[in-house]
């Protein structure tokens, strides 16, 4: 059975399926102001009464922050299992001067829904909602099982919900994870996104003497801090090859398969294109990789921000007695956050030595996630985009994390398909954010699509015991 009746049923009903979504957008649900929380709960009761209504027996699971949404409909134990993610909070609006219209007054022009939380994540994600409804009361029940974690946290406190999974591993447990909050590479493409870079973040502080020095009188006798950083900095990343210079950086990290960097390879990407748009004269890459996989197959290391000594109006001639910076690093494959945290922590110890103490403030932490290009659910995601969008979907490597992703891989040890609908252009985060009313319904009709996908998948894979 295909999803030709779904896609029948999203064309038919498409007028109240963008309603549906209008109202639901018009809820300011924004999860870091304290005084939005009612509505923050009014937008998860949204997608809790619509997945009653589709006969979803639903849980609320409380958080450190807000609540989460647990919602299961169970066909058969024969059947595979779904289990599919959203978030229902959304960002501030300020600056608010900056919108064309007020953003909780979705307005849909240029064939496009502007509102705040049009593509993130609540136009993405009931897209999903629409798929299982369309599949549901075309065809008479679904296909699979369908579970959906949905939470209130992710834009104001991303850990939140992945801290609650623990204990409800046995809830969650599915063959497959679906996550639409990602993009299309343009238009034109629809996509998988393959892998997330996972994260640590940290500010590390080096101080010399006891306080700021005139640099007449002491300048040449002391180590300064700002130039124990800055030797510091160098010695972590060889910025001719881009090799991160901590040792056992790369103990976990396997180079990437032919398979995945021709998968990547496949997808629309103009080195001296991208270099134009910003604005310099070529793009940067890891030695033996290209520009478009160091930034997103491969581990590196940022320093975001470098402060110390005096750097008000004027002239001051003094050796400051502290430097800090602020350093990241992505990391992909089987890298471990605390293990690259501990490696990172000697590094840096041993480069400072006795010029100077140092401390350290740990940052967002974050595990990587990837999945193999082969995989029967990749390749159904894949088949669900270019049936629902009729053009040939492609695969991408994302270089940000969402943390949520691995947590869940990790509680289940399900396969997981990231099929998200948004544009570049979507303005997600920013003002006038919006999101096409064609990837919406098209988003429906691939996640109504990717169900029957997989009940496909399993005919041919035998379930896990
Ligand atoms: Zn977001």
């Amino acid at each position: 059975m295909k999803a030709t009746n779904a896609f029948a049923y999203i064309d038919k009903n498409r007028d109240r399926l963008v309603d549906e979504l209008v109202q639901f957008l018009r809820i300011p649900s924004i999860s870091a102001h304290k005084e939005r929380d009612s509505d923050v709960e009014a937008a998860l009761d949204y997608d809790r009464r619509k997945l009653e209504s589709l006969g979803f027996r639903t849980e609320i699971w409380p958080t450190r922050s807000h609540t989460g949404l647990f919602a299961e409909r169970m066909v058969s134990p024969e059947l595979p299992t779904v289990l599919i993610y959203g978030h229902v909070d959304v960002q501030p609006v300020d600056p608010l001067a900056l919108w064309t219209s007020p953003p909780f007054e979705p307005r849909i022009a240029d064939g496009k829904i502007w509102a705040r939380g049009a593509d993130d994540n609540k136009g993405q994600h009931y897209a999903q909602i629409a798929g299982v409804e369309a599949t549901l009361r075309a065809d008479g029940d679904l296909p699979v099982n369908v579970k959906f974690i949905l939470e209130s946290d992710e834009e104001y406190d991303g850990e939140a919900m992945a801290a609650e999974l623990p204990k409800h591993a046995s809830k969650l447990a599915c063959d497959v994870f679906v996550v639409s909050d990602s993009n299309f590479p343009d238009r034109d493409h629809p996509a998988v996104t393959l892998s997330l870079r996972g994260i640590q973040a940290f500010e590390i502080t080096i101080r010399g003497a006891t306080g700021d020095k005139h640099s007449g009188e002491w300048g040449g006798m002391l180590h300064e801090p700002i130039d124990v950083l800055r030797w510091t900095l160098q010695n972590l990343k060889d910025f001719q090859t881009g090799r991160v210079l901590v040792p056992g950086f790369y103990d976990d990290v396997d180079p990437p398969t032919p398979e995945t960097r021709a998968a990547i390879a496949g997808r629309p990407w103009d080195d001296a294109a991208q270099a134009r748009a910003q604005g310099v004269s070529r793009l940067f890459h890891e030695e033996g990789y290209t520009a478009l996989e160091s930034g997103t197959l491969r581990p590196t290391l940022q320093v975001n921000g470098i402060f110390g000594g005096y750097t008000g109006e004027g002239f001051k001639t003094v050796i400051g007695n502290q430097a800090s910076a602020k350093i990241s690093m992505r990391l992909v494959a089987r890298q471990d956050p605390e293990k690259i945290a501990a490696a990172f922590e000697r590094r840096v110890r041993e480069l400072v030595g006795d010029m100077g103490t140092v401390t350290f403030r740990k940052f967002g932490a974050g595990l990587p996630f990837w999945s193999d290009p082969k995989s029967p659910y990749v390749q159904a995601g894949l088949r669900a985009l270019t049936a629902a969008f009729g053009k040939p979907a492609v695969m991408l490597a994302m270089g940000g994390s969402i943390p949520i992703v691995p947590a869940v891989v990790r509680t289940t040890g399900a396969a997981c398909v990231m099929m998200g609908f948004g544009l570049p252009e979507d303005n997600l985060h920013a003002p006038d954010e919006n999101f096409p009313v064609e990837n919406y319904l098209g988003g429906a009709k691939a996640a109504a699509a990717f169900l029957y996908e997989v009940a496909g998948v399993r005919e041919r894979v035998p379930a896990r015991k």
